[in-house]
């Protein structure tokens, strides 16, 4: 399948390790893709081992997760943390709560994280968390009772300079507050354990926004860069109406896009004229049933059940924010066929793999989520810093350093891309960039 021997080995190793664990073999093989032209110019890479090394886990723990619901009744869950790879920095990455999560999941998200917080050029490793636990439709009490049970195992494995875990996919303010409460209480220390913290007890401002306004600011450069444009008059699709698209969705509105569709759990709505996006984050904000509320708002909005046919809306600029998985072929030939020219991602890999490559083929710039969704690992690391130092920084302070950061995140992908003669092909700047620096920490560090 590779041209390379030794990566053919090892993705044979991986799918042989790791059966059934698909998310997990697909990243590994997109990844691997990146690297067959450095394997062949740079022998360190299998004389030390790297690859081996990279595509095993540090660690990995797994536990039970026993709660009691409102009506008394005893439930069980699965915890997961994955500690993939410590070479640059403390582990680093959210907690997955969801009625998807499995270890496969969990694998694949940790591994993307590897070389998402390399290219945030923060001192920062790869990790991930989670549990098979959804907050849709649990009471506040219930959310409360699932995470301290949740904390009371995972603050063996955790601690400010060894592994700091956020939020993602339904773990939001709530959830990391109450997991903060219970790592305090066990451990009796108030330290930046935890990441996306509420205000009043060490968070960051601008952590909310930071993963959908690095999203806008990063596909700004790609704009400026392949189309010497800007947002301004541009048709954006915007999937999802979580955290990370409102923000993408206020954000590139006031950089003068109209976001022309997003969608949710009960499917897609759309106004060719532009959604009224303060509408969409005042609403979100408060209930699931976001369609229903905003359709009473505005009548003339149109909506679907099927979420891959938002995919089918003419659009210049798609943004999936939603979860993994959500374009597939098909509707990456929607896409082409309507003349959408960049694809950025705000999920981790909504993109199916086949999608890509027939993007990518048909002139539609792509940019992988490990890139261009790293604002909020970003905002992260800059709210680790604050806690170490014991201080807050301004909104604009910290939306200042995010842009920056943005841009040389697409500065590193764009130049490593371009050195291959590749300059749109910003997953294998992305994948080759983060890689470089996590590989030369592996090999300085000895065999460890
Ligand atoms: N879950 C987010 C991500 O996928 C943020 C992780 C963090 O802030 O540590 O990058």
């Amino acid at each position: 399948m590779y041209k390379s021997e030794y990566l053919n080995r090892i993705y044979e190793s991986v799918v042989k390790k790791c059966p059934g664990e698909k998310e997990f073999i697909n990243a590994v093989e997109e990844f691997l893709d990146s690297m067959e032209y450095l394997v062949k110019v740079d022998p360190s890479i299998e004389k030390n081992a790297i690859l081996e090394r990279l595509v095993v886990p540090e660690r990995v723990f797994q536990f039970r997760v026993p709660w009691m619901g409102d009506d008394g009744k005893i439930h069980v869950n699965t915890g997961y943390r994955v500690q993939f790879n410590s070479a640059i920095g403390p582990f680093k990455g959210g907690i997955r709560l969801d009625e998807s999560v499995n270890l496969s999941i969990i694998k694949f998200l940790g591994f993307e994280q590897i070389f998402k917080n390399s290219l945030t050029g923060l001192p920062m490793g790869g990790g991930k968390g989670g549990s098979d636990f959804s907050p849709i439709g649990k009471s506040d009490n219930e959310v409360m009772r699932f995470c301290q049970a949740f904390m009371t195992e995972l603050f063996h494995f955790i601690g400010p300079d060894t592994d700091v875990p956020a939020g993602d996919l339904g773990c939001g303010a709530r959830e990391i507050g109450y997991l903060y409460g219970m790592y305090k209480k066990l451990t009796k220390e108030h330290t930046g354990v935890l990441t996306g913290k509420g205000l009043s007890f060490g968070g960051s401002l601008a952590r909310t926004e930071a993963t959908g306004f690095g999203l806008a600011y990063f596909t700004s450069e790609m704009l400026k860069t392949y189309k010497n444009d800007s947002f301004k008059g541009k048709k954006v699709i915007v999937s999802g109406c979580g955290n990370v698209a409102k923000h993408a969705a206020l954000k590139v509105h006031e950089l003068g896009a109209t976001v022309v569709a997003m969608s949710n759990i009960q499917g897609y709505f759309y106004d060719e004229n532009g959604l009224d996006v303060y509408a969409i984050k005042e609403i979100s904000d408060r209930t699931i049933n976001i369609i229903e509320e905003y359709t009473k708002l505005y009548p003339n909005t149109k909506s679907g059940e099927n979420k891959h046919d938002i995919w089918k809306i003419k659009c210049d600029i798609a943004m999936p924010c939603a979860t993994q998985n959500e374009i597939n072929l098909d509707d990456a030939k929607e896409l082409v066929k309507n003349g959408c020219m960049i694809l950025a991602e705000g999920a981790n890999m909504p993109t199916e793999l086949d999608a890509i490559r027939y993007l990518m083929k048909n002139g539609v710039i792509f940019s992988p989520g490990k890139a261009s969704n790293a604002g909020g690992v970003a905002v992260s690391g800059l709210e680790m810093t604050q806690n170490a130092e014991h201080l807050s920084w301004t909104f604009e302070e910290v939306d200042n350093k995010l842009k920056d950061i943005m841009k040389s995140i697409f500065n590193l992908c764009y130049e490593t891309a371009k050195k291959f003669n590749e300059p749109e092909n910003l997953s294998l700047g992305a994948n080759v960039a983060g890689f470089l620096k996590v590989k030369d920490a592996i090999i300085r560090e000895g065999l460890v």
